[in-house]
């Protein structure tokens, strides 16, 4: 069945092969010139180019389809032009597969307030627009023109505008690219809120520009793909806006506009209506072309957003806390540290067909995680990294046989009824 599908002649292309009635999901293929991702999936994290304390090779084993870095990062470290002259960031690391870049933009931001991005439990009823973290100074700035920011690395100043993204992420050379966008946080006043909107709709035409420009300058190079970001936080009519704006965004080439290729769904979102906020941006965005969640990828809300149009997820929290012991099983999140573990000779999860989960007990995961030993971060990561991406892909398979909502019940009564909580 095929119901929607994008040119293919520059190399990416999205087509939809099921989409369930009276809902916005749907299951498709995305193709770039470095392969095909099968949709829905989760798009593990490797923020420097690597996924930390875990092989490429491993990453395509446990399923892993494409990989997301940090064109942040990468910019302070090793710098774009290494990337650029390395053959772009799939050869650069050695990933056999289709990559993403995020813009910098969140990071730059997030500099400026100390936040992590976190899904708030509950809007706060705090507003403020010079809210900044406890004890942290802040280091970055935000105008009309772009971002400037003091690197965490070694304190320089640097500035980030919509071009300059461009071409970073244009040297980096990941199949998927975004657009740079003014990332607020819950705390923001409406009045910034709608102020950081339309700074990100202005971005989002200079991004296009810029963006047409070097795809011209470097057309030896493989296409990469634009998305346009959403932002509009907690705020319906914001988040309509936004939808609306960026969907007929256009570059400002008067022979030959081009709009983004997907969206990227972003920005500071509340766990309770992560749902709502997410059906309010889909109903408007154009069906033909793939949507990304950025940053989100707890189990349950990997459910809420696939029920709600989400193609592909990318976040970091699957490998982050695997290093600290954490790990996901059918029943719920524990800790591997636990004294509980010391002599339970099974497997993290008896249902779990990873690498680890076959060669490894629990008992010996909890010897390496207290001797603190590196390979205790490699054995957790895989497990945690393949139970996120076979969640998603399980959840593929159950759209396209017709019973999702059955798979979904059963996963969520069992997650949550024996871990007593499922939230991170
Ligand atoms: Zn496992």
């Amino acid at each position: 069945m095929r119901i929607n599908a994008l040119p293919s002649g520059n190399g990416f292309s999205f087509e939809i092969s099921h989409a369930p009635e009276k809902s916005l999901a749907r299951a498709g293929t995305i193709s770039t010139p470095h392969g095909e991702i099968a949709t829905p999936a989760f798009i593990p994290v490797g923020t420097k180019a690597t996924v930390k304390a875990v092989l490429p090779e491993t990453m395509k084993e446990l399923g892993a389809q494409a990989l997301l870095s940090n064109a942040y990062h990468l910019y302070l470290q090793p710098g774009p032009d290494v990337l650029d002259e390395a053959g772009g960031l799939a050869r650069f690391m050695n990933w056999p597969g289709p990559t993403f870049t995020d813009s910098g933009g969140f990071q730059v931001l997030s500099l400026g307030v100390g936040f992590k991005k976190v899904l708030a439990m509950d809007a706060q009823t705090f507003r403020s627009d010079e809210v900044v973290a406890g004890n942290k100074e802040r280091l970055a700035h935000v105008d009309d023109e772009g971002v400037t920011f003091k690197s965490h690395i070694d304190g320089s100043m640097h500035r980030f505008t919509p071009e300059v993204s461009m071409q970073v992420q244009h040297k980096i050379g990941a199949d998927i690219i975004f657009a740079f966008d003014e990332c607020t946080t819950l705390h923001n006043t409406r009045r910034y809120q709608e102020k950081a909107l339309e700074r990100t709709r202005l971005w989002g035409i200079r991004c296009l520009d810029e963006h047409q420009k070097l795809t011209v300058e470097r057309s030896q190079k493989p296409y990469q793909a634009l998305y346009g970001v959403i932002q509009g936080a907690q705020y319906e009519d914001l988040r309509k806006k936004a939808a609306t704006d960026m969907a007929a965004l256009r570059s400002s080439d008067p022979d030959s506009p081009i709009g983004f290729d997907g969206f990227g769904l972003g920005g500071a979102l509340d766990k309770k209506t992560l749902g709502t906020i997410l059906t309010w941006m889909n109903e408007i965005l154009p069906a033909e072309k793939p949507r990304h969640l950025l940053g989100i990828g707890a189990p349950e809300d990997l459910f809420v957003g696939v029920e709600n149009g989400i193609d592909t997820f990318d976040c970091v929290l699957a490998s982050r806390i695997a290093r600290t012991s954490a790990v996901y099983t059918m029943e719920g999140r524990f800790n591997l540290s636990n004294a509980a573990n010391r002599r339970a000779f099974e497997p993290i999860d008896s249902q779990c067909d990873c690498y680890t989960c076959t060669h490894y007990t629990k008992a010996y995961l909890h010897h390496v995680f207290r001797g603190k030993e590196i390979i205790a971060a490699t054995l957790a990561t895989i497990h945690n990294e393949r139970f996120i991406v076979r969640l998603v892909d399980q959840m593929r398979a159950a759209l396209i046989s017709g019973d999702y909502f059955e798979f979904k019940a059963e996963f969520m009564g069992r997650y949550k009824h024996l871990s007593g909580q499922a939230r991170d």
